[in-house]
């Protein structure tokens, strides 16, 4: 057995708490002491992947290098830590039941009944234990979707359980997350949620052994000694999580509380250095203290829920800080634009850029911006869909192919400038089919690109099915558009750029799963560059 030690995260009261923020905090004030760390996120749902999740649903689904459809928790997870994540660190009961029931037909279980416990539990400390296994990670912080006493995280429940008891106490410990709320009309703040979460908890045969509790208004003493007292915990273990203006701060308000001192002290992993945060708090000084400000549209068709885009939205002010510069997001739904009031909703802008997506509804509002930037010399970012909207404009208006169009758009389009690979096309299932994961990718010499990134060779995760029709390159290339990154193995071209506007590119794959507050993505921080240097012109 390894020497790791786990750390489970459960949530109380309710939802949306920010179990992944906390979660992704405490995990980097430990990775600053000099503990390798991971962590991992456990949903209760059956769907096997969030891949066939709709974004109103469950907002973005995030994309590891090893090609895994995951939570967007695991976004928070790498831009905090720096780590890439993998399959491993998401796991939902989709999976779990999945593969029971196919180690069941293989006759695994030699003629037992398989029940969920102890067969699916088995499964749930598996899949949690790997990660420990691996000897990569001094400690493992596993993120329990879902909230205490919702049906479907009993067998969640009973495998953490399970493992603490067979690990001990100095190798596991349970953080409850729970929600302190503040009744106006009392002027008070209320213990009561929590004290029932707590006691829902231990009906399942598990202690909390520190209190995060999240909060409007500061925990004073005697609060704190209340919800020590009937919650079973020590005093310096409950600790307050109070509204932050940014994500950014939470380790460092989880520092000031001392979480990360009382885990260390009850995993018994005491004498570590004090954390250094120096990196992560110059960050956060640019961020704070922008010298100017940049306003960017970004267009898409989920934009009532921000989670959907939220790896852009990070990479924004990951690459704002960057450059010293506050970029304002504004929203722009691609289903209330067209060619007629496209002028008025992105001429004050500063830089667009369309948004990733599936389907045709908001697609025409998106070729009218694409447009209006490339006519207009605004800085313009296309990703993923965006990019496939970015060779549809051209091939319309500049190649004057009329109705060229993806197949996925229109399947009878007479210039499918953006199709389907011939190996896609007799594939009928929906989930994991489409091109996932890290791909490598060959920058020609002289592009923006190539300045941007600094190499000749970039690897990036991709999330989509359909590419850049490779017949159409010529035309496209001739007149004016350059294909400027091009997978080496198939050849497929993965990035656009017009050299005659001063900032527009185009990419298939996805950078904003890779910007982090140590990385910056330099496709990020180059738009940001240019969109300013558009502001002051
Ligand atoms: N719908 C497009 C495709 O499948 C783009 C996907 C995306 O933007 N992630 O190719």
């Amino acid at each position: 057995m390894s020497n790791t030690k786990y750390i489970f995260v459960t949530g109380g009261v309710s939802s949306s708490l920010g179990k992944g923020i906390i979660a992704a905090s405490l995990a980097k004030l430990l990775q600053a002491r000099g503990y390798r760390v991971t962590i991992q996120k456990l949903d209760p749902y059956i769907n096997v992947d969030p891949g066939t999740l709709n974004p109103y649903e469950h907002g973005e689904c995030y994309v590891t290098d090893d090609g895994a459809e995951t939570d967007l928790d695991l976004g928070h997870y790498e831009r905090f830590l720096n780590v890439p994540t993998s399959q491993a660190n998401n796991v939902t009961t989709g999976r779990i039941y999945q593969s029971v029931i196919e180690k069941e037909r293989r006759g695994e279980f030699l003629g037992k009944t398989v029940q969920v416990i102890p067969h699916i539990t088995n499964e749930i400390k598996e899949r949690i234990q790997i990660l420990g296994n691996s000897g990569d990670y001094d400690i493992v912080i596993t993120e329990i979707g879902g909230t205490v006493g919702d049906i479907e995280s009993l067998p969640y429940i009973e495998a953490v359980r399970q493992l603490k008891w067979e690990l001990g106490d100095d190798n596991a410990l349970v953080i409850h997350l729970t929600l302190v709320p503040f009744l106006s009309a009392a002027g008070e703040l209320k213990t009561k949620p929590t004290q029932h979460s707590v006691k829902t908890l231990m009906e399942s045969g598990i202690r909390a052994d520190i209190l995060v509790c999240r909060t409007e208004h500061h925990l004073n003493q005697d609060l704190r000694k209340k919800l020590a007292l009937f919650c079973n915990v020590q005093e310096e273990a409950v600790i307050q999580s109070i509204d932050a203006s940014t994500i950014y701060d939470v380790p460092n308000m989880m520092l000031e509380e001392g979480l990360d001192d009382v885990t260390l002290k009850k995993l018994n992993l005491q004498g570590s250095p004090e954390p250094n945060l120096s990196q992560w708090n110059e960050f956060l000084t640019r961020h704070k203290n922008p010298k100017g400000h940049v306003k960017i549209g970004l267009i898409g068709k989920y934009v009532e829920l921000q989670d959907s885009y939220k790896s852009i939205l990070e990479s924004f002010i990951h690459a704002g800080a960057e450059n010293e510069l506050k970029v304002d997001v504004e929203y722009i739904h691609s289903e209330h634009i067209d060619s007629n009031t496209i002028r008025n909703v992105v001429s004050h802008l500063d830089g667009i850029l369309v948004a990733p997506g599936f389907g045709e509804r908001g697609v025409e509002g998106k070729i009218d911006a694409v447009r209006y930037a490339r006519e207009n010399n605004l800085p313009f970012f296309g990703i993923c869909l965006g990019m496939q909207m970015a060779v549809i404009e051209y091939s319309r208006n500049v190649l004057g192919l009329k109705n060229a169009n993806s197949t996925e758009m229109d399947p009878e389009t007479p210039h499918p400038v953006i199709d389907l690979m011939e190996e896609q096309k007799t594939i009928t299932h929906k989930g994991g089919t489409m091109r996932l994961g890290s791909w490598d990718c060959e920058l020609k010499e002289g592009s923006i690109v190539q300045q941007v990134y600094n190499l000749n060779k970039i690897e990036e995760r991709h999330r989509h099915r359909y590419e850049y029709n490779d017949q159409y390159r010529e035309q496209l290339e001739t007149a004016g558009m350059a294909a400027t990154g091009f997978n080496p193995e198939t050849g497929l071209v993965e990035i656009i750029e017009l050299p005659s506007h001063p900032w527009f590119v185009g990419v298939q794959y996805h950078p904003e799963y890779k910007s982090t507050v140590a990385n910056p993505h330099p496709l990020f921080v180059a738009f940001v560059k240019a969109a300013y240097e558009h502001s002051v012109q």
